[in-house]
């Protein structure tokens, strides 16, 4: 999508939703531009700074991918609020764009004209989606296909809005032979893709995300706002520090509001998923939103982990190896973890135990007892 395109949709994303603060108290307002003396023209309508909170950020969230994204950003003695607003509202305009090619439930998305193409010839790619599942492929032969962007196939035939039912034995049988990652191929020279057999279907609910909250951090940290925070749905990357000090994360309290704990991170991704944030109930059984590949069937959920958090250097990264996880279950998933040098993570069990990797015991904090 091109700058042109998005430009109308930038104050629904952005700078409408830059007030969203927890603390309205401004350190600086934008000093009124003098009167012009004359003004023939039209002038172009005044850039909006948003409020800078007493901390010296800059918070903002919109409405993005389905879920609630956000931005808190410190900002540098060098920058002005506004250069800081605009670069937020690009920010939002990336994951907006960063949806419309890798949402497989928009029939006109790039994604969805590649599975539409399935068991046809090499198709040319975008750098975005080519990208996407190249590391896709990655970390599905790194889990073993735990992850596995091809489970669409048979995802498609599951809804998880409240009040759905399964679908039937027969109908996943039929489709699960169209789910293997090795299906995918890439060609570099000339950014080529296909799926290698008909009927294959692609979806990236686990990994797109994470790769729009790396797309928008990058964005913010090449306009020069290096220290800040970029969370969508349970998707976290932290760069830098808060004017110095380092950000904390928490850590969502699976069963009711507030933390387990948090971290401190820096230039870190920190991204968590679990059952209890999608899922339907039919006939006494609960069925969440992550799909085991290798039965085309939901979790077990008394096999399963009540949340799985992942650390990896980028949110990409960090979304695929979390559901990953997820669908190894809490031994196996933590032995992967303490596998992976570049990974930690923090499991609960469905008896609340917390199980933290040992990169990260000592830094893990509690929160204090009641
Ligand atoms: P997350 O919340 O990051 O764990 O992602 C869950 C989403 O990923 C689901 O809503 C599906 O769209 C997709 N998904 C479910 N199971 C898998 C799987 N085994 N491999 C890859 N993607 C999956
Ligand atoms: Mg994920």
């Amino acid at each position: 999508m091109s700058a042109r395109v998005i430009a109308p949709r930038l104050s629904a994303l952005g700078l409408a939703l830059l007030c969203g603060c927890s603390d309205p108290s401004p350190r600086s307002l934008p000093a009124p531009s003098p009167a012009p003396l004359a003004a023939p023209l039209p002038a172009a309508p005044p850039v909006q700074a948003p409020p800078v909170r007493r901390d010296g950020t800059i918070y903002a969230e919109s409405e993005l991918m389905g879920t609630r994204f956000s931005i808190n950003l410190w900002l540098p003695p060098s920058q002005t609020a506004e250069a800081a607003g605009a670069a937020i509202e690009l920010a939002f305009a990336e994951i907006d764009r960063i949806e419309g090619l890798a949402s497989e439930w928009r029939p006109d998305s790039e994604i969805s004209q590649l599975s539409a193409a399935a068991g046809g010839e090499p198709r040319p790619l975008s750098p975005d989606l080519y990208t996407l599942l190249q590391r896709s492929k990655v970390v599905a032969e790194a889990t073993d296909g735990a992850f596995d962007p091809t489970f669409h196939a048979v995802g498609q035939l599951w809804s998880f809005r409240p009040g759905a039912i399964p679908p039937s034995a027969e109908a996943i049988a039929d489709k699960l032979p169209l789910v293997d990652w090795r299906g995918i191929e890439l060609t570099a020279e000339g950014r080529r893709g296909r799926l290698r057999r008909a009927g294959m279907k692609l979806g990236l609910g686990a990994i797109a995300k994470g790769y729009a909250v790396d797309r928008a951090a990058q964005l913010l940290s090449d306009r020069g706002f290096t220290d800040h925070i970029v969370e969508g749905g349970g998707d976290t990357f932290v760069s830098g520090t808060k004017g110095g000090a380092a950000w904390m994360v928490g850590i969502q309290r699976p069963d009711g509001p507030g933390s387990v704990g948090a971290l401190p991170l820096r230039d870190r991704a920190l991204v968590t998923s679990g059952g209890y944030q999608r899922y339907f109930e039919h006939a006494g059984r609960r069925y969440s939103h992550i799909i085991d590949p290798r039965s085309g069937w939901p979790l077990d959920e008394a096999a399963s982990a009540l949340s799985v958090s992942v650390l990896a250097p980028d949110a990409t990264d960090a979304d695929a190896y979390c559901t990953a996880v997820a669908v190894m279950g809490p031994a196996r998933g933590m032995e992967f973890i303490e596998s992976r040098p570049e990974l930690e993570a923090v499991i609960i069990t469905q008896d609340r135990q917390l199980l933290i990797s040992s990169g990260l015991t000592e830094r893990f904090i509690r929160p204090p007892a009641p």
